[in-house]
């Protein structure tokens, strides 16, 4: 399937920063090196809430595209998806360098019988202190009913990637 390869890639400047979009697949077909390049120095924000799938082969040529980047680009990572978090729980250091700001963690609200992605802002929903090899999920409500919801995986797995830092 030949468009499972496909990655679209939007790069834009905000706020003195080079926003970074990526939205599809990242497989052994997806060019990152040609994704990657011509990034100016500075601030590099890089927003991966499209990435439907990664395989382990993206995962190793990301870490090789990204590598050249670490000493002239201060790299954050945003909105990263439940693709990319998975990815996180088994090869914890994939995104580095850089930091992860924030990612989508799986959420069910009870009354509703629904469930929702919700994006934890880890400088807002966490403590400075937190200790994530221990990480309770932080609360959220419904969207709908303002219930609080349940954490729909394992937490003490699910945000274990945060411990590595
Ligand atoms: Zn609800």
């Amino acid at each position: 399937m030949d468009n499972e390869s496909q990655l679209t890639t939007k790069k834009e400047k905000r706020d003195g920063a080079v926003v970074l979009t990526l939205e599809g697949v990242i497989n052994e077909r997806t060019n990152l090196d040609e994704v990657l390049k011509d990034v100016p120095e500075g601030k590099l924000i890089i927003n991966l809430r499209g990435i439907t799938r990664i395989n382990s082969c993206g995962v190793r040529d990301w870490v090789n595209a990204i590598r050249p980047l670490a000493g002239k680009c201060d790299i954050e990572y945003v909105e990263c998806s439940r693709a990319i978090v998975d990815q996180l729980i088994m090869i914890t250091n994939f995104l580095q360098p850089g930091r992860i700001v924030s990612f989508y963690a799986p959420y069910y609200c009870e009354e509703c019988k629904k469930a929702h992605e919700v994006l934890v802002n880890i400088a807002e929903h966490f403590d400075a202190d937190e200790d994530f090899e221990d990480a309770e999920a932080p609360d959220f409500e419904c969207p709908k009913c303002g219930k609080v919801m349940e954490f729909a995986e394992d937490e003490a797995t699910y945000f274990f990637f945060l411990a590595e830092d």
